[in-house]
């Protein structure tokens, strides 16, 4: 196997409250898009009684999502996918976000043969080796995962906005899925300030990689801090060119297989 180049993450220490000062910054209608967002939960809570599922990423868009459907008591449950590469601080997020709002936030993992068959072939590197492999990668630890997380659902909530980047720029409030689902996006016409200003407001937990310059947070070894002026998004598979930096959760199948071949058969 050729070594593969790993490059250094630096993460400064958080500093607490840090995101509020650089984003707390709500629209004009902000409330607006509170009741807005919170109606299309309802209305779709209403259309598939027990067969709709928040698949939270534990972003700050997704802490949001989680707590207008706890406050308002919608009935929709709440899952994540554990990729096994997630930052120590995402991992005890979800603890935390369930000691806050008394929930149980459910959670899908690859499978463990097959991460162990990929990495024995590639490395635990590989992302950094190739498009295709970091596809692969995402394939495996998020995509399979997504399917289970997914199964016997008729709908799902994701924290999608518009704002957060070009490839986002036309995410629609409601879509579907190459499944048929009902994708919900009831973010979709927030801004980052109206993100921040709801956290604030309502005491929300959050993951602390927010105030170390990490506005977006995947996987440890796929997110680094941004600089300022950088979109919010830069920090997400930043070695890659701009078109490819979807791990494909949010693509449709022929996109997926576009920008990985091998993404398809995983
Ligand atoms: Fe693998 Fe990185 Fe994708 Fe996570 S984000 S699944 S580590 S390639």
């Amino acid at each position: 196997m050729p070594e593969t180049p790993v490059p250094t993450i630096v993460i400064e220490p958080p500093v607490p409250g840090r995101a509020f000062s650089l984003y707390d910054d709500p629209s004009a209608d902000h409330d607006d898009r509170v009741q807005r967002s919170v109606q299309w939960l309802r209305d779709s809570a209403q259309q598939h009684p027990g067969r709709i599922v928040q698949a939270t990423s534990l972003g700050a868009e997704d802490m949001v999502l989680t707590d207008l459907i706890v406050r308002h008591g919608i009935p929709i449950d709440v899952a994540m996918i554990d990729t096994g590469r997630l930052h120590p601080e995402t991992l005890a997020l979800r603890e935390r976000a369930q000691a806050h709002w008394g929930i149980r936030i459910e959670v899908f993992a690859p499978e463990p043969e097959a991460v162990a068959a990929f990495e024995a072939e590639h490395g635990p590197h590989a992302m950094y080796r190739s498009p295709a492999l970091r596809h692969a990668c995402c394939g495996l630890r998020k995509l399979q995962p997504l399917q289970r997380l997914l199964a016997g659902r008729t709908a799902w909530v994701t924290g999608l906005r518009r704002e957060q980047s070009a490839q986002r720029a036309d995410v629609p409030i409601v879509t579907t899925d190459d499944a048929g689902r009902i994708k919900l996006n009831p973010l979709a016409e927030w801004s980052w300030g109206d993100v921040w200003h709801h956290i604030r407001r309502h005491g929300v937990p959050y993951n602390p990689l927010h105030d170390a310059f990490m506005p977006s947070i995947g996987c440890a070894p796929c997110t680094r801090p941004i600089a300022v002026g950088e979109d919010f998004r830069a920090g997400r598979w930043w070695w890659e060119d701009d078109h490819r930096r979807e791990c494909g959760l949010h693509l449709p199948s022929h996109a997926r297989h576009a920008a990985s071949p091998m993404a398809s058969t995983l």
